[in-house]
């Protein structure tokens, strides 16, 4: 019988467990992808993610026509859709990609349990993480919680198999007998407005970004960490959607090995850690991993948050963080980490305000890389920053941006405040604000809370923790 595949993010035709395993099956293979009706509902009409997802599409359909085969795109909710498809194509089985968050995993239990009612099947295979489920425990059965021994074991656990490319590029698809193809953005009531982060989408778009990054990735680990430098990957948004396999990047890094090589590979393990986290502790959706810390009370601080969002608290490296992600889609990670604990451990702000403002605006928005990387910062998520460890918003900057050459770019207003000042201008002197002609307060804001102060009133918040043991 025929097979149908339900692309989801895994927006590529090679090295792809479902069509691999699909093709494997023998019989003729479809190909479907559906955009959620649920999940578009709330977005704003020029999100980014969508225009990403759907060029990223067109590229897929056209690889997958020059195969023989194309695309069927659905608009509506795939609970029904899916199990549509399945029965007009008569397929027997669907092939998918797993997935690890609660509400996805809700909808593919809920389809299953729609094609089980049809006679027919839904496999789930891994393809988004390298290891995933049972692959890697603790020597008890357990989950890990702490990051370096869940690496160890990952990487003890990791056989050559894990990393071997699925084979899908090149089996034969057969023309789907409906109508199809990737309908306009307009169709869906969508449109490319918002000026989008710059990252070519697509499988194209993944491997060149790949591409000029094996030429770096030697540096990976002196260099991840400034942001003004070109030291990272920026494949966040690629590996989000699909668009390069996960297993191709880690084989890649293994085999290159070294420091810069395993540094990077190590990020790779982490993405896996939060998904696995995700899964068996599908609680941090809601509340912290450790309960203890959901009984700290917050300061209710619109305009404090606001401030933040914006990027004109004061302290130009947090009000640059926040702007490139404004302007971009897109944050460093060392300037998320900065940014994440300034609202927590700075403004006193609920750490939820803060994921589900970078929710709204990454291109790259994973829900559990975001999750798990707001509970580091805010120290309630597992193996986290302890919480009387609190980031120096001006010392982060000299360490990262020493020439404040990053800062500059997204904070042009300081663009003529000499080095020594640029980390925290409110410290310049009178005839120093005069000479540059950026005057504090008039030009831009001045620091919106005392570090030194914050940090007082943060320890006192986290002792709640401490008492709770
Ligand atoms: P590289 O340094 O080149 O790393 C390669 C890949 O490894 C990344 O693309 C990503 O897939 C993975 N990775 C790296 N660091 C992490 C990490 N800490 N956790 C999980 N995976 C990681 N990453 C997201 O993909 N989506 C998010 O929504 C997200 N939100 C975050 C929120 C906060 C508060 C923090 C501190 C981190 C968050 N991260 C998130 C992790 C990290 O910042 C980004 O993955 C990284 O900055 C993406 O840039 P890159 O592709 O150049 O990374």
């Amino acid at each position: 019988p025929p097979a149908l595949v339900w692309f989801r993010r895994d927006l590529r035709d090679v090295d792809h467990a479902p069509l691999a395993a699909a093709l494997a099956a023998g019989g003729p293979v479809y190909c479907a992808f559906v955009f959620d009706a649920t999940i578009l509902a709330p977005l704003p009409r020029d999100d980014c993610r969508v225009a990403f997802i759907h060029a990223s599409l067109q590229e897929l359909d056209a690889a997958l026509r020059a195969r023989g085969g194309g695309l069927l795109v659905r608009h509506g909710d795939p609970r029904h859709e899916i199990p549509a498809l399945a029965a007009a194509l008569g397929a027997g089985a669907v092939y998918a990609g797993r997935d690890y968050e609660p509400a996805a995993k809700a909808r593919d239990a809920a389809v299953a349990a729609a094609l089980a009612a049809d006679g027919r099947r839904l496999e789930l295979l891994r393809d988004q993480a390298v290891l995933d489920g049972d692959a890697v425990l603790t020597q008890a059965g357990t989950p890990f919680t702490v990051f370096t021994r869940y690496r160890d074991a990952w990487l003890k656990r990791l056989r050559a198999d894990d990393l071997a490319p699925r084979p899908s590029a090149h089996g034969r698809l057969a023309e789907p007998p409906l109508p199809g193809g990737v309908p306009p953005l307009a169709a869906i009531g969508f449109t490319a407005g918002r000026g989008g982060p710059g990252v070519a989408p697509g499988m194209s778009g993944a491997q060149a970004l790949f591409d000029e990054f094996r030429g770096r990735l030697a540096r990976y680990r002196e260099q991840r960490d400034f942001p003004a430098a070109k030291g990272v990957s920026y494949l966040s948004a690629h590996l989000r959607f699909g668009t390069v396999s996960i297993r191709a990047l880690a084989a890649h890094a293994w085999q290159e090995g070294g420091d810069g090589a395993m540094a990077w590979l190590s990020e790779l393990i982490w993405r896996d850690f939060y998904f696995m986290i995700l899964d068996r502790f599908p609680h941090v959706i809601a509340g912290s991993f450790r309960p203890a810390y959901d009984r700290i009370a917050w300061d209710d601080w619109p305009e404090g948050l606001a401030a933040w969002q914006a990027g004109r608290t004061g302290y130009p490296l947090v009000d640059a963080a926040m702007r490139q992600l404004a302007a971009t889609g897109y944050m460093h990670n060392r300037l998320r980490m900065v940014a994440a604990s300034f609202l927590c451990k700075d403004l006193g702000i609920d750490w939820r305000h803060g994921e589900a403002w970078f929710a709204g605006r990454l291109l790259d928005f994973d829900l559990a890389a975001n999750n798990g990387g707001w509970q580091w910062a805010a120290s309630s998520g597992c193996d986290a920053q302890p919480w009387f460890r609190i980031f120096n918003p001006v010392t982060q900057s000299e360490k990262f941006d020493p020439r404040g050459a990053f800062i500059r770019r997204y904070v042009p207003e300081l663009e003529t405040v000499p080095d020594q000042w640029i980390h925290a201008p409110w410290r310049m002197p009178a005839e120093a604000q005069q000479a540059c002609g950026v005057i504090v307060g008039r030009d831009y804001p001045p620091p919106l809370v005392d570090h030194a102060a914050a940090r007082e009133r943060t320890l006192a918040r986290y002792a709640v923790v401490k008492k709770a043991g």
